[in-house]
């Protein structure tokens, strides 16, 4: 069988099983944003890592060293963000090929060291070694949240709320302007940015963390189609979302327009976004959007709804369900 016919995601859902029986009770392992770590009776620690190959996940003439520093750190701390956890280090494993300087590799460590000052993050270790072509970058984050309080992308329930933190589809956008080298005007520096520089959302990650009324909550790093699935699939309920409730920026809609693209569709196929994907309880949302406004000078975008049923999305547009080509980014897809 060819990996393709599976994708990422098959072959996840194949390796997991075989190793569920060696799970104690305390310890949660793959399926989720982090591991979480049971660490002494008032913590629990949360790991994730992520690897960023050049070539599949970045073209090196096209980002600076210090934006791809920045990003390889950024995606992790993303998913430390998505169970509402503090970063606490990170590891760093990198295989460099000949043709990169050391200047390179210092300027990349430059925006390594810019995130990790931001939140007071050690990197603790990592591996260095030859790559023969490509430069390929693996880093593990470790983070902290209180017991039993990790988000977790099971805890949907029906009725909650569907939101994100912020706009979808500027990365994806941003991306298909480098791979197309389109010219370069204000909009596009600003959707460029958004592929190159996403800001992990830490801080709302802790504003979310301990509020009862938060039920799942996971990163947007494929795009909504496949991430929300994800949530649905570990929740074991369906959602209706309404496409016209997509926060979608000025500057992707003008972009979109120029070039003939369909903005819901980078929205929702897109990914990169790196907002935070989260299920309120109905009853708390009006009260729990307003303390998020008034904390972070903009709301939460309400997108939809959980429902009973299979893991799938009722996509709607104006009311009357539309159905959406794109399923968001799967390695190995057809
Ligand atoms: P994310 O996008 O949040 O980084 P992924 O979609 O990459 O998550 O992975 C989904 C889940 O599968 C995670 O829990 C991750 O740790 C796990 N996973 C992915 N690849 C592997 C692998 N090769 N071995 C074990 N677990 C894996
Ligand atoms: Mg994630």
């Amino acid at each position: 069988m060819e990996l393709r016919e599976i994708g990422e995601f098959g072959f996840i859902d194949r390796l997991k099983p075989r190793f569920d029986n060696l799970l104690s009770n305390s310890l949660i392992g793959i399926g989720d944003d982090c591991a979480v770590i049971p660490a002494n009776e008032h913590e629990d620690w949360v790991v994730t890592t992520d690897m960023l190959i050049e070539g599949v996940h970045f073209i090196r003439e096209s980002i600076t060293p210090e934006e791809l520093g920045y990003k390889c750190l950024a995606v992790n701390l993303s998913d430390i963000a998505s169970m509402g956890a503090m970063p606490m280090g990170s590891f760093l494993s990198i295989a460099i090929p000949t043709s990169i300087s050391v200047e390179y590799l210092d300027e990349f460590m430059d925006g390594y060291l810019k995130l990790s000052e931001f939140y007071h993050t050690p990197l603790l270790g990592g591996d260095t070694t030859r790559s023969l072509q490509h430069l390929a970058i693996n880093i593990v984050a470790i983070g902290k949240c209180a017991k039993g309080e990790a988000k977790m992308r099971s805890h949907g329930m029906v009725g909650d709320i569907v939101a994100v933190t912020g706009n979808l589809g500027d990365s994806a956008a941003g991306l298909q302007l480098i791979l197309k080298g389109i010219k370069e005007t204000v909009d596009h520096s600003t959707l460029i940015e958004k592929h190159h520089a996403p800001h992990p959302r830490i801080l709302e990650g802790q504003f979310f963390s301990g509020k009862a009324s938060v039920h799942a909550m996971m990163d947007i790093s494929d795009g909504i189609g496949s991430d929300l699935y994800h949530l649905l699939r570990g929740s074991r309920l369906g959602a209706i979302v309404n496409l016209e409730c997509l926060p979608l920026s000025e500057e992707l809609k003008r972009v979109s327009e120029q070039n003939g693209w369909d903005p819901l569709d980078l929205a929702v196929g897109g990914g990169e976004d790196y907002e935070l994907l989260l299920t309120i309880a109905a009853d708390d949302f009006v009260k729990l959007n307003h303390q998020f406004a008034s904390t972070f000078g903009h709301p939460l975008y309400p997108i939809g709804s959980l429902i009973k049923g299979e893991p799938l999305i009722d996509w709607r547009l104006s009311n009357k369900t539309h159905s959406m080509a794109q399923k968001g980014f799967n390695h190995f897809s057809l």
